[in-house]
């Protein structure tokens, strides 16, 4: 297989944002090729299968306003259904003491994927031609004469270069010329989406909470666990609850017996005995995947950051080096209609 010709786009990151971008440019004719550091796509987009199954582990919902998730499920044939969402809420108080609250659902009305939110970047993929596609390919640098620069010793000449990848992990890549410091500290300061944080997924054999009129759905002042809701599929089969982390990386890494006691101790807490026996439990700690996250996202932003193109860097590369991925968007900056917001931008941009 030959390299591209010079006038090649060539993106770094096969999560959702450099898989959209992909399609965009095949759909349109456009020489690419596509390089991501992991053996798997869609980064973020991540599903945990049992039981034939699928359980996300990154991003579980997208919204009614987000037009392009919902076309673009459409589009793959994915199928879409509402967040469970009737029955009470569990509230948990600082003591540990279990309150019930009527007719509040905190996610009523998001919307999930059946196949798992990695099924829309696996269909994405399997789309492409297989030879313009590089998993496990690390990029190391980006060098202004030679194009990529991939871990294997490789280069990779092209004519424009899209790190579809967090802005974060940009920083640590090696650039030809350099970067000014700040330049390096713009990329450096965009923090990246819920990489701090951590998900635990539990898989029972029934939703049996929904039985007793609850939805799944928790708030806890008590921990491990801060929020907890229904993560079972369409179907209902199997059941699953999944929770956010509301301990420090670090206290959650050098921890984990701890930490999966004190997890199974709150479900029965909240959720009776029932919840003791899950056929299958897993914990994804996002903070600790280096192609995700660096060491400044371990301490997550209080809300949710402002975010836009950092077009101050694209020209000082004279418009060959572009900035991609859902922390580069301007409108949904940080979630999965972001990556479609700025890869539809980047594709406009680079077609002309
Ligand atoms: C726990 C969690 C929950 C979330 N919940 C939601 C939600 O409910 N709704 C929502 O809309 N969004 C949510 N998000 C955010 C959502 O996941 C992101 O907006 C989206 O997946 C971003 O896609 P992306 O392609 O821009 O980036 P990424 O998915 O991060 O993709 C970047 C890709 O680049 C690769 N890469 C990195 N460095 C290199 C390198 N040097 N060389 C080659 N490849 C490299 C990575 O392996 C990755 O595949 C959540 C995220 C997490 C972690």
């Amino acid at each position: 297989m030959s390299p591209p010709s010079r006038s090649g786009v060539a993106i770094v990151g096969g999560g959702l944002a450099g898989l959209a971008l992909a399609d965009e440019l095949e759909r349109a004719g456009i020489d690419w090729h596509l390089f991501e550091a992991r053996g798997r796509w869609g980064g973020r987009m991540h599903s945990l299968n049992v039981d034939g199954a699928a359980f996300d582990l990154g991003p579980s919902w997208f919204w009614s306003i987000q037009p392009r998730m919902q076309a673009l499920a459409k589009r793959l044939g994915c199928d879409v259904f509402e967040q469970y969402s009737h029955g009470d809420l569990l509230y948990e108080d600082n003591k540990a003491t279990v309150h019930r609250e009527r007719g509040f659902a905190s996610m009523a009305g998001s919307l999930r994927v059946d196949g798992g939110m990695q099924s829309l970047t696996d269909a994405l993929a399997a789309g492409l031609p297989a030879s313009r596609l590089h998993p496990a390919t690390p990029v190391t640098g980006v060098d202004r004469q030679r194009g990529l620069l991939l871990a294997d010793g490789r280069q990779w000449p092209a004519g424009h270069i899209v790190l579809a990848i967090p802005p974060r992990t940009a920083a640590n890549l090696a650039f030809e010329p350099e970067l000014a410091p700040e330049q390096i500290r713009a990329l450096a300061r965009v923090p990246t989406w819920m990489a701090g944080h951590a998900k635990f997924v539990a898989v029972f054999g029934t939703p049996f909470w929904r039985d007793h009129g609850l939805s799944g759905d928790a708030m806890s002042h008590a921990g491990p666990l801060v929020e907890i809701h229904d993560a079972s599929p369409g179907s209902g089969l199997p059941g699953a609850l999944f929770g956010f982390y509301g301990v420090p990386a670090e206290i959650r890494r050098d921890n984990p017996g701890r930490l999966a006691e004190a997890t199974m101790a709150q479900l029965e807490r909240l959720f009776g005995a029932e919840a003791r026996d899950p056929r299958h439990t897993r914990v994804q700690d996002w903070a600790f995947e280096p192609e995700t996250a660096t060491p400044d996202d371990r301490s997550p932003p209080a809300g949710h950051p402002e975010y836009g193109p950092l077009t101050a860097l694209e020209a000082a590369w004279g418009g060959c080096l572009l900035l991609g991925g859902s922390e580069t968007a301007g409108a949904f900056g940080g979630y999965m209609e972001g990556a479609l917001e700025r890869s539809a931008e980047l594709a406009g941009h680079i077609i002309g």
